[in-house]
């Protein structure tokens, strides 16, 4: 059987976007982006909906033209080539198999375009098949698969070519909750396996902080932020960032107003302070007053939404058992130390 692991790994390939525009007619959706991708990185590309994500892939892969900038593979720029010229593989999101194919066929078709002896072709699909754990679907047609198995036929298809570089775009998100969560640990197990440059894009803020490398958080075309989960997690650049990764949203409120961090310092005037619900305690001590609108129970955590003196609500998450009553009054405190603060331009503002 052909083996794929170290053939697949092309010495100093990477991805290098420099000043990088889209275009769709007169509308642009990229704005100038810069973005370096280490060679073996796994790197997510995370943003709501419309923010440029499919467009991003579809410019790297050559479907689409940059209407500025370069886009360099490795060592080569591959700004002027054609995709078939690119190395590269990509996943739809709606997976995109020839419906009257095989999967076998499916996954070999782009090799038999390209010269490839059929039982070397037939050898590596079976290698290819058998790391995304498809190799027992092989005789059967797209529509005799499950959304998942169809979801693995497509990832065989993109490994068979051994690329320089993948890009899957929202691989997961036709797959309900349970099989993306197990898929989603396949594929970070297999690109660990296979060291492949992959950029991999979602709108799903927990699949990214759990498959990154890195994190590039994309919003209307721009880079919002780029850095390690941790880093997303720890230090958002943006109010943006803050409130995008992380469930419930993070807490804002305005600085000045009722409820302050204890012990916060002076801050700039129209800054506001954000902290996740975990960071909110119930206290008898000091801290605002506010009513518990509403409690969310989710196995042993729960949600308390409060509405405090002055207006402004926050969420507060504790244990099951130590959750107060809809309609009760309580008090609420956060920590400095778990305070983020935010400028009246939205960005983080680092305090002493
Ligand atoms: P994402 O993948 O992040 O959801 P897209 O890259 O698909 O975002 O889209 C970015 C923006 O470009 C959106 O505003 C979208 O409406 C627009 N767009 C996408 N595809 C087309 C198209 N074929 N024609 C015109 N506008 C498009
Ligand atoms: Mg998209």
């Amino acid at each position: 059987m052909a083996e794929l692991a170290s053939e697949s790994v092309s010495p100093g390939t990477g991805l290098r976007l420099t000043g990088v525009s889209a275009a769709y007619r007169r509308e642009q959706v990229l704005h100038e982006l810069d973005l370096d991708v280490a060679r073996g990185e796994l790197l997510v590309v995370l943003g709501p909906s419309g923010a440029g994500k499919s467009t991003l892939l579809r410019v790297v892969a050559g479907l689409q033209p940059a209407t500025t900038g370069r886009v360099v593979i490795g060592d080569r720029d591959v700004t002027a080539l054609r995709p078939g010229r690119r190395n590269v593989s990509m996943v739809f999101q709606s997976y995109a198999l020839f419906p009257h194919l095989t999967a076998l066929d499916n996954i070999t078709f782009g090799l038999e375009v390209r010269d490839t002896p059929r039982a070397a072709a037939r050898d590596r699909a079976t290698a290819a098949a058998t790391a995304v754990g498809c190799a027992h679907l092989l005789g059967r047609r797209p529509g005799q698969l499950s959304g998942g198995e169809r979801q693995r036929v497509a990832l065989a298809r993109a490994l068979v070519r051994e690329p320089d570089l993948f890009l899957l775009d929202e691989p997961l998100s036709n797959l309900d909750l349970e099989l993306r969560t197990e898929t989603r640990g396949e594929l970070k197990a297999l690109h660990s396996r296979l060291g492949v440059t992959t950029v991999h894009v979602t709108h799903d803020q927990t699949e990214a902080l759990v498959l990154a490398d890195r994190i590039a958080v994309l919003r209307d075309g721009r880079l919002e932020q780029l850095g390690t989960p941790d880093e997303i997690w720890r230090t958002p650049a943006t109010l943006f960032v803050a409130r995008f990764v992380g469930s419930p949203a993070m807490n804002v409120v305005p600085s000045g107003g009722p409820f302050t961090p204890a012990g916060a310092p002076a801050v700039p005037a129209g800054s506001r302070f954000g902290f996740r619900s975990e960071a909110v305690r119930l206290t008898t001590g000091d801290g605002t007053d506010g009513t518990v609108e509403r409690v969310d129970v989710v196995g042993e955590d729960a949600y308390a939404y409060l509405r405090l003196a002055g207006g402004d609500r926050i969420v507060a998450r504790m244990p099951a058992a130590a959750r107060p009553a809809a309609g009760a009054t309580v008090r609420a405190t956060v920590g400095w130390a778990d305070t983020h603060v935010f400028g009246a331009d939205g960005r983080r503002v680092t305090v002493a």
